[in-house]
């Protein structure tokens, strides 16, 4: 749930991802989120977690982890439970709301401090830097300059949860990424599917039957 600065209420909303590839691996940025009521395209602004000190003796396996994770670079909220699933030595199963445990017990201990960071600006900087990624899928339909060819258009998907039978949240290998439309990294325009963000909760369904 967020505050859609549109509608001026809190709303659910769907996250909009970019693929990217670097040294091999595939990578999804967070373009936007989506909100589910006036179905803007929201700027992903969250704070970004930096290690102040180096900390001493940590009280489980999870916070040794997350302050290592921190050691290499600032990571907001997501980044850093992607990076602890991908690997964290003596735990199981990674929480969000262990790690958000983790995040407060060191914030209230002057080990980490988060600043405010435009996920979304970061993204599009990345994306455009690498415009070959977007080849395939030609021109933008709102360019009107007849003399400009380039190819701006890029794929954009929205991630499907899965639950585990017991309804917790799973590791983040096993979400899958959908297409949900198109966007310009020149011009802003945008087509993305309508029932992604509906309401309803069923559009999952629709996605799932790969329907075009
Ligand atoms: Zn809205
Ligand atoms: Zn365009």
């Amino acid at each position: 749930m967020r505050l859609c600065p549109t509608c001026r209420m809190v709303v659910a909303h769907r996250t909009l991802y970019a693929r990217t590839e670097s040294e091999g691996r595939t990578r999804w940025l967070r373009l936007f989120w989506a909100c589910t009521e006036c179905r803007r395209l929201n700027h992903v602004i969250v704070p970004a977690y930096m290690l102040q000190r180096v900390p001493g003796e940590l009280p489980t396996p999870l916070a040794t982890a997350v302050a290592a994770a921190l050691r290499e670079r600032p990571l907001d909220f997501d980044e850093l439970v992607m990076t602890l699933r991908r690997g964290c030595p003596g735990v199981r199963h990674v929480f969000n709301s262990d790690v958000g445990m983790v995040l407060e017990y060191f914030a209230g201990r002057g080990i980490v401090a988060g600043e405010m960071e435009d996920v979304t600006e970061r993204s599009l900087a990345e994306l455009r830097a690498k415009t070959s990624d977007s080849k395939h899928l030609g021109q933008c339909p709102a360019e009107t300059n007849p003399g400009f060819n380039g190819k701006s258009l890029i794929s954009v998907y929205s991630q499907r949860r899965i639950e585990a039978t017991d309804g917790r949240p799973v590791a983040s290998q096993q979400s899958r990424f959908t297409p949900a439309g198109v966007l310009c990294l020149r011009c802003g325009y945008h087509r993305i599917d309508p029932r992604l963000t509906a309401r309803s909760e069923h559009q999952a369904t629709w996605i799932q039957t790969g329907q075009p």
